[in-house]
């Protein structure tokens, strides 16, 4: 029996010997192969217990390997060590790509990213004489909407008005608190992203009790996803209401979070008091007056007291897209202050007669591109996703918040991106290492002081002056002569 599993455990253990020299060098398989046939041998006949040869075949994989790559590790470990031009751009791509994903996670966020549509474009928001802060207040008078329905056709081919408020939101036993609510006119569903086919069936609904549009999200916290919950009516603001459908939350597509819609018949609207405050949407005529006049627009109405009221008309694409300008404007202005803050000479690098060290300069340059390429959408990102995650589009404390956050991240960014290429070898873009200070302070002026820095591969030494003086103001690059290559073993020095 003992004799039958040693047999087995030699036909094992030969059979992986035979697989694990497929990764050894052909001049140096059979012999490799010979030095382990041996110690197998020994092992499985020295040894009582099951299966210990093929347990220690097992080693013969790591063996083999080893003498493949002559001790060296993988070039791929070699292109992600630390202080490589690599690990470098994979850290700024994976900031990017988490800042990013932030964004997708934050509805307003999303938005701010998408394209604009044709329908954005013709939309405005009507606001009171506030300028932008009328995209967050309620600032147009139910009166002048009414009037405008009939007064303005010509400048506007649909008109909508709603009146965001909080409100608690009661299903059975659950509650909740501090739910947005838009009351809303009826023609307000014309501006919703509503699938077609519900849109007409609303529209044609001809019920004299108000229709109620709930998110998946509020839903989803009143019913905890049951299906048969859209047959219940539940209490808004103490007004009982049956959900007529839940739609997404991309269904609104203006600026506020809203996670119901209470749409309101005529005759219930009409009661409102003409005093009472909302926004007003439209949309505008592609034939009339108003079509050519851009995004932003003032419309000077007579009141019936006298005298003329201006308003504030902001296309919605305007303000979705605000985040995208205010980004290209804190740029500009990042670029301004960037040589305030650290010089842009990136040092002197002096000719090499080496072809390998002529050539080095391109990827030097290549890799300074990328890195500025990739820093410019991570701090896109995560000034959009910082902030937009909590707060709407059109809120002004967001607006405040991205030009914090972009203007800084820029301009600390970009001040970070010329400081690594300076302090980069300019052969393997290796970050340069062990720090040496060369000479006196007294001897800034006569000679040199400052500091040296040494590229780990040998290719050369980098002299940062002291003080910047007439014939040394900036970094210089000196090339390490070859006697000195001995001295690497790691260098890839031709
Ligand atoms: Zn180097």
């Amino acid at each position: 029996m003992i004799r039958a599993r040693r047999i087995a455990d030699q036909f094992v253990a030969a059979a992986l010997l035979q697989v694990a020299s497929g990764l050894v060098p052909r001049g140096q398989r059979e012999e490799w192969r010979a030095e382990w046939k041996g110690e197998i041998w020994q092992v499985i006949h020295a040894s009582s217990a099951d299966w210990q040869g093929t347990v220690f075949t097992c080693g013969a994989f790591k063996d083999a390997y080893l003498l493949r790559t002559d001790g060296r590790k993988p070039r791929a470990f070699h292109a992600l060590a630390h202080g490589s031009a690599l690990r470098c751009l994979a850290l700024i791509f994976v900031v990017g790509l988490v800042g990013f994903l932030t964004c997708i996670a934050s509805p307003s966020a999303r938005m701010a990213l998408a394209p604009s549509s044709s329908d954005t474009t013709r939309t405005v928001l009507i606001s009171g004489d506030r300028g932008y802060r009328g995209i967050e207040v309620p600032s147009v008078r139910i009166a002048d909407y009414r009037r405008w329905r009939t007064e303005t056709r010509h400048l506007y081919s649909a008109m909508a008005f709603y009146q965001p408020s909080v409100e608690s939101v009661t299903a059975g036993k659950h509650s909740l608190k501090h739910v947005k609510v838009a009351v809303a006119s009826q023609s307000m569903l014309s501006f919703l992203n509503l699938t077609p086919a519900l849109k007409v069936a609303l529209e044609q609904n001809q019920s004299t009790h108000p229709l109620l549009l709930v998110t998946s999200n509020l839903y989803q916290a009143l019913f905890h996803g049951k299906s048969d919950a859209i047959t219940r009516s539940i209490q808004v603001g103490g007004q009982r209401v049956t959900i007529t459908s839940v739609v997404t939350g991309e269904a609104w597509p203006l600026p506020s979070s809203i996670t119901a819609w209470l749409i309101e018949p005529p005759n219930v609207l009409n009661r409102i008091s003409a005093a009472s405050r909302g926004f007003v949407v439209a949309r505008v005529n592609p034939g009339g007056s108003a079509a050519s006049l851009g995004s932003c627009w003032y419309m000077f109405v007579p009141q019936p007291e006298g005298g003329l009221s201006r308003f504030t008309c902001i296309a919605i694409s305007g303000i979705l897209h605000a985040p995208i300008w205010v980004l290209w404007e804190m740029l500009c202005l990042a670029l301004a202050a960037l040589p305030a803050t650290t010089p842009l000479d990136l040092g002197d690098y002096p000719h090499h007669p080496n072809r390998h060290f002529a050539l080095s300069t391109i990827p030097r340059w290549i890799f300074f591109a990328f890195k500025i390429a990739l820093i410019v959408p991570s701090v896109c990102f995560w000034s959009i996703a910082l902030a937009y995650y909590a707060n709407p589009l059109g809120s002004l404390a967001a607006v405040y918040i991205q030009m914090v956050v972009a203007f800084l991240g820029f301009l600390f960014a970009f001040r970070w991106a010329w400081r690594d290429q300076r302090r980069r070898c300019p052969v393997c873009l290796q970050l340069l290492s062990n720090p040496a200070h060369v000479g006196r302070a007294s001897h800034s002026f006569l000679d040199w002081s400052g500091t040296e820095w040494i590229c780990s591969k040998g290719h050369g030494f980098l002299h940062i002056p002291e003080i910047p003086t007439s014939w040394l103001s900036i970094q210089c690059w000196l090339h390490m002569n070859p006697s000195w290559h001995s001295l690497f073993s790691d260098t890839c020095i031709e």
